[in-house]
């Protein structure tokens, strides 16, 4: 089924700005964050309004209403990447957090000096740190999928990789600057008989198209509520009930305890082992709604009109002189990193700022990438449920000025 854009536009409350002199705004940089519908603003409000209290602690009717409230969402990110059991779900900050928790957790206990972990150059910056820290301390090995010219990655190199036993992979499930939708149900399956465990970085696929952890056979998946429609400051860590029933706890404090004497303590069962404190409460309550946003919408569907969009997109921009995209238009996500002649892309940016249309400037916090590319910077459109056709044309037009300004 088709999405009914318009009235999806109406939804979201900031679409129907005007950037500067009365020029309707196209936002078209949800890879750094999605626009939030009025369900997911009114649900947050909702929660304040009436039933915000401490969770886990308290015995009064408003605790347990947020209590339940907060669980509840836990089921339905469960039900959404189809995970067998509630205890699987995590909720952390963001993606960065979850991969920051499996590093200095699982990472930290089961590995030792020497061990390779895999990882890819297409990957964020939030994919690399976090291994580059533990590797510093534990004096591991990081060792790297390449990415052909076409923006995919070198499948064969991934294998050769494999045959020197890693210990984990870990790759991003979509490229938040090629678009590049990477075969991950293969490469884990690839890894898994090379005795490696994998992590996947969904902070770019959950929100566009349907993700089942199970099929995959991911054993972490990571992903950011922000990017889905939902709040800051909030994200999801998915992992096997196993492993992470083996793991350390991450952070100290309250809710992740059973019992504590003044010299030790014991921890508390999944999930709220690794949820230490007070949580964002209205923020899991936001998402909550977002999910049912997306799900009441379709996540095939979803996909479906993005890859249409991304398509016509990938077409309109081709016939632009000048304009070089990285990446390949073949099974990609709707998120396109473009060089404008020998025009700096924060004055691409700039220009279509002026024209009331959103779009990224610089290394989108991938920088080996670039390096690799040869380039400092890229401009990038990403797309989202909400963007039309007549947005890809009015980032065409806006580009089309850019050119003539400076050619
Ligand atoms: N990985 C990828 C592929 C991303 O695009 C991003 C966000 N740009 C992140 C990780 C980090 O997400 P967050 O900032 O929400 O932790």
């Amino acid at each position: 089924m088709g999405l009914d854009v318009k009235k999806i536009k109406s939804d979201f409350p900031i679409l129907a700005r005007e950037i500067r002199n009365g020029i309707p705004l196209v936002y078209l940089d949800s890879a750094a964050t999605s626009q939030k519908p009025q369900v997911v603003i009114d649900a947050m409000t909702k929660y304040y309004q009436f039933s915000n209290a401490n969770i886990h602690r308290g015995v009064h009717t408003l605790a347990e209403e947020a209590t339940g409230m907060y669980e509840d969402v836990r089921k339905k990110v469960a039900n959404f990447i189809n995970a067998k059991s509630e205890k699987e779900i995590i909720y952390t900050r963001n993606t960065t957090e979850s991969i920051n928790l499996v590093a200095q957790t699982w990472g930290k206990t089961n590995l030792e000096e020497g061990d390779i972990i895999v990882l890819t150059e297409m990957e964020h910056h939030s994919n690399l740190v976090p291994w580059q820290m533990l590797a510093a301390e534990k004096h591991l090995n990081l060792e790297f999928v390449t990415v052909t010219d076409d923006g995919l990655l070198n499948l064969q190199v991934y294998k050769e990789l494999l045959e020197k036993s890693p210990k984990l992979v870990s790759f991003t499930h979509m490229s938040n600057v090629l678009g590049t939708i990477n075969p991950v149900k293969e490469m884990i399956n690839l890894a898994h008989q090379a005795g490696a465990l994998t992590m996947i970085d969904g902070a770019q696929s959950v929100p566009h198209f349907p993700v089942d952890v199970r099929d995959l056979d991911a054993d972490f998946y990571a992903f950011s509520a922000h990017k889905m429609l939902g709040p800051t400051g909030f994200g999801i860590l998915y992992g096997k009930e196993k492993l992470l029933d083996a793991m350390p706890p991450f952070m100290g404090g309250g809710d992740m305890i059973k019992k504590v004497l003044l010299r030790s303590f014991k921890p508390n069962d999944l999930p709220h082992k690794f949820e230490a404190g007070t949580p964002a409460i209205a923020e899991a309550v936001g998402l909550g709604a977002a999910i049912d946003y997306l799900q009441a919408l379709g996540m095939d569907n979803i996909a479906l009109h993005e890859h249409e969009l991304t398509n016509y997109a990938f077409q309109k921009l081709s016939e632009i002189e000048n304009l070089i995209i990285f990446g390949k238009n073949n099974n990609r996500g709707g998120v396109i990193a473009f060089e404008l002649g020998i025009i700096h892309p924060h004055d691409v940016a700039q220009i279509l700022d002026r024209h009331g249309i959103a779009i990224r400037a610089g290394h989108h916090c991938a920088m080996p990438l670039h390096e690799k590319f040869g380039i400092p910077a890229t401009s990038r459109a990403s797309f989202y449920l909400y963007n039309s056709y007549e947005d890809v044309d009015r980032l065409v037009e806006g580009i089309n000025i850019a050119s003539d300004l400076f050619g």
